[in-house]
């Protein structure tokens, strides 16, 4: 099967390392942070000049972010079995002078398998469709709408600050979407 992941809050805790940078470039408390939990969306229409800020820091961000618990054990994992790991991003060049460079070097750099990287997606759902996509995996409940509109597989995976969507089936972690993808394959070779 072919398999779609996201990077940010998939495979990286970008959120984890974007609130402390908030709260040090705007000098705000970052416990309230945390306990607030403002989506990005919400970061972005409340903090003055954030495009100056995503444009100044984000590429930073993007090497330093840690991968989650398992998140490569489990892709090189699908990989053995025979699934095909797409990479499927909505970085963008407003974000990044080349988002598709800081993704595949980070990629690269911490060993993380993928047999295609895509940068730049606007519309996920759509974007599955055109390659072919059986399964995606991501945080963010606008795409996973997206992905089940044009009825791919879809799992939410599980993040700090995204409430979960009840219709929207869920992977609590990389275990989790381990032992999710693994049922799937014994049902469909049996
Ligand atoms: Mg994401």
């Amino acid at each position: 099967m072919v398999i779609a992941v996201d990077v940010d809050d998939t495979i990286t805790n970008t959120y984890e390392y974007m609130l402390p940078l908030v709260a040090i470039n705007y000098n705000l408390d970052l416990k309230k942070l945390w306990d607030n939990k403002p989506s990005y969306k919400e970061l972005s229409k409340t903090l003055p000049n954030y495009k100056d800020f995503i444009q100044k820091n984000l590429h930073i961000l993007a090497n330093i972010v840690t991968v989650k618990k398992d998140a490569i054990k489990v892709l090189k994992r699908l990989r053995s079995e025979g699934h095909k790991i797409f990479i499927i991003t909505a970085r963008n060049t407003e974000e990044y002078s080349n988002p598709y460079q800081i993704t595949y070097d980070y990629l690269i750099s911490r060993d993380i398998p993928f047999d295609k990287l895509i940068t730049n997606v606007g519309n996920k759902g759509l974007r599955c469709v055109s390659e072919g996509v059986d399964i995606f995996l991501d945080d963010n409940t606008k795409s996973c709408k997206s992905a089940m509109k044009y009825n791919i597989k879809t799992y939410q995976f599980k993040s700090n600050f995204c409430s979960p969507e009840d219709k929207i089936p869920r992977a609590n972690s990389w275990e989790d979407f381990y032992n999710i993808i693994s049922n799937l394959s014994h049902k469909t070779n049996n």
